[in-house]
């Protein structure tokens, strides 16, 4: 049987703490995200994706990068904001309805 993704049990009011952003794992795009993230930035697709992203291990698509250091997205902004926020990807703006154990990064999660 296909496993359930949690959903909450009260109004989810995200805290912006940045959290999420800050949790280990790829932030997958597709070619209509890195083309929408690209022109927000005013680049070119290709400069965008050679700055920004890199190929996954299952070489199956791309992710965004990480902050010098690791520890969190290359957008995310000493102000917890994303800095892509009008285009971020949707990984992103579905988070965390639908994933799996989103308590292990989300304060704003009930039950967390
Ligand atoms: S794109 Fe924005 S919302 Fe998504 S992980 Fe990066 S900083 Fe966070
Ligand atoms: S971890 Fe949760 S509360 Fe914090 S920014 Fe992400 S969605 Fe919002």
């Amino acid at each position: 049987m296909k496993p359930v993704a949690p959903q909450p049990t009260r109004a989810f009011v995200c805290q912006r703490c940045g959290a999420c952003c800050r949790w280990p794992g790829y932030v997958r795009i597709d070619a209509a995200e890195a083309d929408a993230i690209a022109g927000f930035l005013g680049l070119p697709v290709p400069v965008f994706l050679e700055r920004y992203t890199l190929l996954t291990a299952d070489r199956r698509g791309l992710s965004l990068i990480e902050a010098p250091g690791g520890s969190a997205c290359i957008f995310l902004e000493a102000d917890q904001r994303c800095r892509i926020q009008a285009v971020k990807p949707r990984q992103c703006r579905e988070f965390p309805l639908g994933w799996r154990n989103p308590d292990a990064a989300c304060p704003a999660w009930p039950g967390a």
